[in-house]
């Protein structure tokens, strides 16, 4: 067994770690108060090659690994959660659903601009009577004069907003001859005749991410925009997101770590009753608290990225990392901001903006719920092949 990250990944941890404190932190808490997209910084992103991290260099990517991609993840979401978000969709989502599922002409086509970063990716699941239950989705695709028609809605949609955003994988209900309905995915440009960007909702966080409503009527998208195999999009759109569960609890990892330094420096600044607050036993055993949880919490993403890496199943171990770090970031956030007491509710402290982000972070992916269902079919599965 070998805990050591290779020297690239040390090495991309160490370049994207002084980045973030250079480049975003400085500006993140006027993008959360603005909601202004935040085009100059994913343009250096880019630069660093951060998209592209685990795509092969023939697709405009870096050939690096999954381990790299989500410490890469960490580092940007201790600075700025909504734009750990960002890469989730971008990369571990959209890049990948096309990397893995893709023809060759999609790849050079949509993935290489991707893996880039000159071009954003979005993914469309969730619709207005389809959420947890996703298989319930409307959105339908019918074969028409040699295209594909798409009529539906997709909601909660991240990244679509920004300018740079040129495209959404969306999956849509076909009726097959035998009138039976499958579920197929498909890229939809972003100017496809018929394609609307909906209503930008108003959250209680992560300002300078995009979400918007995606309204298709009688869009119509070519014939090859078909993403994989047109009986099996449901699930090639699930297996994604096993990826973008590793993704969440990175950056889970990310902004509870934030927490836990803010929550550091203001208890040895903080003096009461004569001396720092951190000399009283109760602040230390919080902050002790917190730092055991964040710490079991990146082991476990961890092992879910390396075991994608090695191609080995990890469906337990991604449900598991996103489950575990997203209700240890929501917990770590309130102890960090009750060790600032009255302060910990300023605007200007930003461990207020860290909590108010982390309830996302149960919800996008599978809320919680959602972990636990997965988690209990596994076990289900597991008990059944021991003959339990
Ligand atoms: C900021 C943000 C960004 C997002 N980005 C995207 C995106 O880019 N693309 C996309 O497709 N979607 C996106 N989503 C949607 C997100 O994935 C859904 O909100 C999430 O899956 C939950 O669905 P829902 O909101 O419809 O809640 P519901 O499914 O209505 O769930 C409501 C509650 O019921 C619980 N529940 C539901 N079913 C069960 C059950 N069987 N057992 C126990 N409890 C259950 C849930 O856990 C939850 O607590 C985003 C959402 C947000 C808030």
């Amino acid at each position: 067994m070998d805990f050591d990250l290779t020297s690239e990944q040390s090495m991309i941890r160490k370049e994207v770690r002084r980045f973030a404190q250079k480049e975003i932190a400085p500006q993140a808490e006027e993008m959360e108060r603005t909601g202004e997209y935040p085009y100059e910084i994913i343009k250096k992103m880019a630069g660093l090659g951060l998209m592209g991290i685990p795509f092969p260099e023939a697709y405009g990517g870096m050939g690096g690994s999954w381990v790299a991609m989500h410490l890469c993840i960490e580092e940007v979401s201790r600075v700025d959660g909504a734009l750990g978000g960002l890469l989730d969709v971008t990369t571990s989502v959209v890049g990948q659903e096309i990397a893995v599922f893709g023809t060759e002409k999609q790849k050079k086509k949509w993935l290489v601009p991707i893996a880039q970063g000159k071009e954003i990716g979005a993914f469309g699941l969730t619709e207005p009577n389809s959420g947890s239950d996703a298989g319930a989705l409307q959105t339908t695709a019918e074969l028409k004069g040699g295209e594909w028609v798409l009529n539906g809605t997709k909601q909660f949609i991240t990244n679509i907003g920004l300018d740079c955003a040129s495209m959404i994988i969306v999956a849509a209900r076909v009726k097959g001859g035998d009138n039976a309905d499958t579920i197929s995915t498909f890229i939809v440009p972003k100017n496809a005749p018929g394609f609307r960007l909906g209503e930008r909702y108003r959250k209680i966080a992560w300002h300078s991410s995009a979400t918007h409503e995606v309204v298709l009527s009688d869009c119509r998208v070519p014939k090859e925009n078909l993403l994989g195999d047109p009986q099996r999009g449901f699930a090639q759109h699930l297996a994604v997101l096993e990826t973008g569960r590793i993704s969440i609890a990175a950056i889970a990892v990310g902004v509870a770590q934030a927490c836990l330094d803010e929550a550091l420096k203001h208890a040895r600044d903080r003096k009461q009753f004569g001396r720092p607050i951190f000399d009283f036993q109760a602040i230390q055993f919080k902050l002790a608290d917190m730092a055991v949880s964040i710490e079991l919490a990146r082991n476990q993403y961890l092992k879910a990225a390396w075991l994608k890496d090695q191609g080995r199943p990890h469906a337990f171990e991604a449900s598991a990392a996103k489950l575990y770090a997203s209700e240890m970031a929501e917990k770590v956030a309130s102890d960090a901001l009750e060790i600032h007491g009255g302060y910990g509710l300023m605007e200007e402290y930003p461990v207020a903006r860290y909590y108010k982000g982390v309830k996302i972070l149960q919800i996008v992916e599978g809320t919680s719920e959602v972990q636990r269902l997965i988690i209990g079919r596994i076990l289900a599965s597991q008990a059944k092949k021991q003959g339990f």
